[in-house]
């Protein structure tokens, strides 16, 4: 069985069909790419995973490890290992992003320590965070880069076996947008050997710079809420760059 399995999903936003015919599925270790021009319905199918209320599923199913989460809650199935970095995440005044932290890194233990466990501690090493940075409060201030790389933070503590990025590589600066796709990498196990990865992950990108970094074994192209192509992202990309989405969908062999 395969991780996540999308199979003929429609979904309504206030009584409006905005996606349909959704197939999608992904493997453990898996990276699939989703591209799409604004407005194609990128942002509707990741809430949609996640299983928001306004996102009304009126067709097809979600299955997750094999169970079908299509009424599921988004907390159940936070639960069940979905994880997601949100395109737009709020400030929050007066909670540093350690005490964020600290909620998934102690869930389970006895601990009310005010540190983080050695292993989270060497991953943000690992990812070159400064400790600084923890104390921070959540978002408040941040550049865009680093409203992402707390985004990830915040993935790491809570280990996940299936992330959703939706476009992080927005409003990053250019040259940011290699470390981030690092830090991305490095949560998506991409640093390990292909039959040794076990975390997911579907990363949604608007213009697929980042891609030139991140690892991905499939691309998917929405337009108008249906998928109109996938296959592999080198090739899926250059036909965007040369013919823009509708030149990709065209040339697309795979439907
Ligand atoms: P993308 O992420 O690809 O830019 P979205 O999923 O945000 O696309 O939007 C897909 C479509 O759904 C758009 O046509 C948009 O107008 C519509 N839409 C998004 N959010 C809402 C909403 N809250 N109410 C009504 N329509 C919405
Ligand atoms: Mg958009
Ligand atoms: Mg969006």
């Amino acid at each position: 069985k395969l991780l996540l399995e999308i199979t003929d999903l429609a979904v309504e936003v206030n009584k409006k069909e905005i996606l349909s015919d959704i197939d999608l599925y992904i493997d453990k270790g898996e990276t699939h790419v989703l591209l799409g021009p604004n407005g194609s319905g990128k942002s509707t199918l990741f809430m949609s995973i996640l299983g928001f209320p306004k996102y009304n599923i009126t067709r097809g199913e979600i299955l997750f490890k094999g169970e079908d989460i299509t009424k599921l809650s988004t907390t159940q199935r936070v639960e069940m290992g979905v994880g997601v970095s949100f395109q737009n995440p709020p400030a929050i005044r007066g909670v540093r992003l350690k005490d964020l932290l600290k909620i998934e890194d102690h869930k389970g233990l006895e601990s009310q320590d005010e540190e983080l466990s050695p292993e989270l501690m060497d991953l943000t090493r690992k990812l070159k965070f400064d400790e600084s940075f923890l104390e921070r409060d959540v978002n408040l201030g941040f550049s865009g880069g680093e409203v992402k790389r707390s985004e990830i933070l915040q993935l790491l503590a809570q280990k996940p076996d299936f992330i959703m990025f939706d476009e992080p590589d927005s409003g990053v600066d250019i040259e940011n947008v290699e470390l981030l796709a690092e830090e991305i990498n490095t949560l998506l196990d991409k640093d390990k050997k292909p039959g040794l990865r076990e975390r997911s992950g579907l990363l949604i990108t608007h213009l697929g710079y980042i891609l030139n970094f991140v690892g991905a074994n499939t691309a998917h192209v929405l337009m108008d809420g249906k998928i109109a192509c996938s296959g592999d992202p080198t090739e899926i990309l250059e036909d965007i760059r040369k013919e823009g989405f509708r030149g990709c969908v065209e040339c697309c062999e795979i439907h």
